[in-house]
């Protein structure tokens, strides 16, 4: 069938909306109606060439919809149902599957070259996460389309397929925070706001918030921050305010001095838990010696979640307003308006802007 993409030529250029060519879904295949797609800080680093893919490219990944058509075999989904996109293929023999962590499946990858229902004038398109969701329509393996049955809005729900899930699920299940401990959150942009509501919802007693950006650090208080900072000389600051340092630290903005002040804020025995992305070529320096006070200094992908799993039980925490939605949202606009949106997020002090198709 022909539909609508946003095509990513190069990096210096802006997207056109043009009509290109999807293949129908094939075995183990379903073809989903795009309803919303978030903007996410990931869309930006791929288009800026920092991540790995190939232009021309169709970026997206924090994406719901509908099921509109099924292939041959597919047997967990049927037109009609609401479905929130993954970006974990869950492959289910590889080694991370096969210890049920499919959020370490080894099928996770930015890229899918040329290998894709997508094309252009004959020309292949690549899908960023494998999923290329500034489309109208995309067609992806079952595994990768999550039914929620849910009463949030489209624009709302989007936002667990990624941006919620990873700083959520960084808080209550890669940190595993537990009552009572005092957790600090470094990058309050949608990721970090998603985890300050992860270390509230597990019953964090402080959550401080640290970012350069004074909006940033309103809405974190609003969403469940205790104590807002701004990132500069914040580690003696936040250990003299804690005695002797937090229980844990989420990373959430993925630079070098960021992860180390992570680390040397957490208390001995505590954890530090890095969700920001860094540069591929990208080393850290932590002193060793720390590690004999059992310090922890660990990774989180996407939340440490399972979409089947977690995806539904977020959703519901949405619905309950226990986990703040519309703070995350800043604005909603038209498809055809993505140029504009990307202007908003690289900003800066939009947390996150949404497309409805
Ligand atoms: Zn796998
Ligand atoms: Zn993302």
């Amino acid at each position: 069938m022909k539909t609508q993409a946003a095509i990513a030529h190069a990096s210096d250029k802006p997207f056109v909306i043009e009509e290109v060519e999807l293949n129908d879904p094939g075995e183990g295949e379903v073809r989903v109606k795009i309803a919303a797609c978030g903007i996410c800080r990931s869309d930006l680093s791929a288009l800026d060439g920092k991540e790995t893919v190939e232009f021309p490219v169709v970026l997206g990944h924090e994406a719901a919809g509908i099921i509109e058509a099924i292939g041959a075999g597919v047997t967990t989904l049927k037109e009609g149902d609401d479905v929130i996109l993954s970006w974990t293929p869950e492959c289910g023999i590889c080694s991370g599957c096969m210890r049920g962590e499919v959020h370490l499946c080894s099928g996770i990858n930015m890229t899918t070259g040329s290998q894709g229902p997508l094309s252009l004038g004959g020309i292949p398109l690549d899908r960023f996460m494998g999923l290329g969701a500034f489309s109208e329509h995309v067609v992806v393996p079952q595994s990768m389309a999550v039914r929620v049955v849910s009463t949030l809005p489209v624009e709302h729900a989007c936002l667990i397929g990624c941006g919620v899930t990873t700083g959520f699920g960084a808080a209550v299940n890669t940190a595993a925070v537990r009552w009572g401990e005092t957790v600090a959150v470094l990058g309050c942009g949608g990721v970090g706001l998603a985890a300050i509501q992860g270390a509230r919802i597990a019953g964090a007693s402080r959550i401080f918030a640290i970012d350069p950006i004074e909006q940033r650090r309103i809405v974190a208080g609003q969403v469940g921050a205790t104590v807002t900072l701004s990132p500069v000389d914040v580690v003696p600051l936040v250990r003299a305010m804690t005695v002797a340092g937090v229980d844990c630290a989420i990373e959430c903005v993925g630079s070098i001095a960021t992860m180390q002040d992570a680390f040397n804020m957490i208390r001995d025995g505590g954890r530090a838990i890095v969700v920001g992305l860094p540069a591929y070529t990208d080393l850290l320096d932590i002193p060793a010696i720390m590690l004999l006070r059992e310090k922890k200094l660990s990774g989180s992908i996407y939340g440490s979640c399972s979409p089947h799993r977690d995806f539904a039980k977020i959703a519901a925490l949405g619905e309950s307003g226990k986990l703040n939605f519309a703070r995350l949202v800043d604005k909603t606009r038209p498809f055809a308006e993505i140029n504009e949106g990307f202007a908003e997020m690289r900003a800066g002090s939009f947390t996150r802007v949404v497309l409805k198709f």
